[in-house]
């Protein structure tokens, strides 16, 4: 024989109104009145539309800012290679020079017109 559990899970009728006095009328409710809408504590929103952002401007390191580029060409690995390579194939002292001057083989180097720093490097192809 045992006492039967208390109703723990029977809720407590927070929601429930204060029960009204027949005949008695309530206070008109006070003048609503709404407190300014405060603006939301944001963190600094950054709009990355400014007036410079080109569509053909990269980020750029230095800056920092989306800059236009200068592309460079720059004699790279592709370029020596092909140099050496046919130094030893064809052995002919003036055709190793082509890579040299060829575009194909040179490596793009895109230069920031704002600090003049090499924003990215662009390796050859090796064809
Ligand atoms: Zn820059």
């Amino acid at each position: 024989m045992y006492a039967p559990p208390p109703a723990y899970g029977a809720p407590p009728a927070y929601g429930a109104p204060a029960p009204v006095p027949y005949g008695y009328a309530p206070p008109p409710p006070p003048p609503a009145y709404y407190p300014p809408p405060q603006q939301a504590q944001q963190g600094p929103m950054i709009i990355n539309l400014g007036n410079n952002n080109n569509s053909s401007g990269s980020p750029c390191g230095i800056c920092g800012k989306d800059t236009d580029s200068i592309p460079r060409k720059k004699l790279g690995c592709v370029a020596w290679a092909w140099c050496i390579c046919l130094l030893f194939t064809v052995g002919g002292y003036g055709l190793c020079f082509i890579p040299l001057c060829t575009d194909n083989c040179k490596d793009t180097e895109l230069v920031c017109i704002k600090c003049q720093s090499v924003k990215q490097t662009i390796p050859a192809n090796c064809c």
